[in-house]
């Protein structure tokens, strides 16, 4: 079997790091052609001192010498379009796209033109601009493959489409599924960023505090799956152990089951068709005992219906959400915002921007940058 070259976008982060520990499991069948990060110069440098990779990506300021890389047979690219001409390279086959926020749109597309198998963990993307890069991975050839764990579950249990009656995604209610409401208020970004089942970055962590989390995935199903909103709903579920279910007409739910471990989706997409070995441990129920569900409460988790309601409006709507979001997520992680103060500051974005027909790439990222002078003007308002 030929070996398969991958790219690692955002390859020091979370995504990442799982990701090199599946590929690692594979030598013969993976070979790391790519590895990239933001700002963390050495976190790569030592990423590629184990993988070798053909190229490195710095997408931001670069304070490390080339040279360095180079003795390892690694040629250093530092900017931001470096990262679209490392997935749109010949001999790269797969791209991990594993870039947190709006910053992963631009390579996420440029892999999916480039017809690459495109392992997809970045579901800003999706959010920001899904009917653009369905339309650009249709026409290139691209294969889509969900990394997020409750798409990969429903891509696993999905068979014809016409006779899906709706598919159910799974969320753990992050930290703050049981404290009382009052308690929010004060909540501090180490208690949001402390998720009970996952280990994950700190934006996705408190996306999933928020459960915003949940509300960029229903976002992201709608174009992964051709689902209307209706047709996906929202259960908690506070162990992770059912990572998504698809309902049929007949009345059979099918549901994929693990221990919450991203090795496991990421193992799906990186071999499928076939399976290959995750290194996650062996699911054992008879410990676990009990799985729950349950209806998440809207007064607790007022994102989740404000992306149902970007996600109605259409057209720009859930990039404005999604910027709005990213805006206030930062401001919170720096303490310049209260947790409520995140729905908040989406909420009035929402009502300020007018959203806009989302057609091409410059409108989705001029209603972008709208949503963040907006949610960036709340953040100050509030402060003062
Ligand atoms: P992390 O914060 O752990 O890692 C983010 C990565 O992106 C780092 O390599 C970082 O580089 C890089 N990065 C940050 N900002 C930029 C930028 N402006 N331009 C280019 N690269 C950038 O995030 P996660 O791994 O948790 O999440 C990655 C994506 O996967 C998100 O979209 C998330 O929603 C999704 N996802 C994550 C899951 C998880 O379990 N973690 C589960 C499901 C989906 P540097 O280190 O230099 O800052
Ligand atoms: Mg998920």
């Amino acid at each position: 079997m030929s070996c398969t070259n991958v790219s690692v976008l955002g390859a020091t982060g979370s995504i990442g790091a799982s990701t090199l520990d599946v590929i690692r499991r594979h030598p013969g069948r993976y070979r790391v052609f790519a590895l990239t990060a933001h700002a963390s110069a050495e976190a790569l440098l030592a990423l590629c001192r184990v993988h070798r990779p053909r190229y490195a990506v710095l997408s931001g300021p670069a304070s490390v010498s080339k040279d360095e890389f180079s003795r390892l047979g690694t040629e250093l690219l530092v900017g931001h379009a470096a990262l679209d001409q490392v997935v749109a390279h010949p001999d790269c086959h797969a791209v991990m796209a594993g870039i947190v926020g709006a910053a992963g749109l631009s390579s996420t597309l440029a892999a999916a033109r480039a017809g690459k198998r495109v392992l997809l963990a970045n579901k800003e993307a999706l959010v920001m601009a899904g009917p653009l890069v369905m339309r650009v991975a249709r026409a290139a050839g691209a294969q889509l493959l969900p990394v997020d764990s409750e798409h990969n579950a429903v891509f696993q249990c999905f068979s014809e489409k016409k006779s899906v009656r709706k598919i159910l995604l799974t969320a753990s209610g992050g930290p703050f599924r049981a404290v009382p409401l009052e308690s929010l208020e004060a909540a501090t970004p180490e208690q949001a960023c402390a998720h009970p089942n996952w280990v994950m970055g700190r934006k996705i962590s408190v996306d999933s505090a928020t459960m915003m989390n949940k509300g960029l995935e229903v976002i992201e199903a709608r174009w992964l799956f051709d689902l209307s909103a209706e047709r996906i709903e929202v259960l908690i579920h506070a162990q992770s152990i059912v990572h998504s279910l698809v309902e049929y007409v007949d009345g059979s739910v099918i549901a994929q089951l693990s221990n919450p471990d991203m090795r496991v989706p990421i193992a799906y997409a990186l071999g499928y068709p076939e399976r290959i070995d995750s290194g996650a441990q062996t699911l054992d129920l008879i410990s676990i005992k009990t799985l729950s569900f349950e209806k998440p409460d809207a007064a607790r988790f007022p994102c989740l219906p404000l992306a149902y309601a970007a996600l109605r409006a259409g057209g720009t709507a859930p990039a404005l959400l999604n910027a709005a979001n990213e805006v206030a997520v930062e401001a919170f992680l720096g303490r310049r915002l209260p947790f409520t103060g995140i729905a908040r500051v989406i909420g009035d974005t929402m009502e300020r921007v007018p959203a806009g027909a989302a057609e091409t790439l410059d409108a989705i990222l001029a209603a972008d940058a709208a949503a963040r002078r907006a949610a960036r003007a709340q953040v100050l308002a509030r402060a003062a």
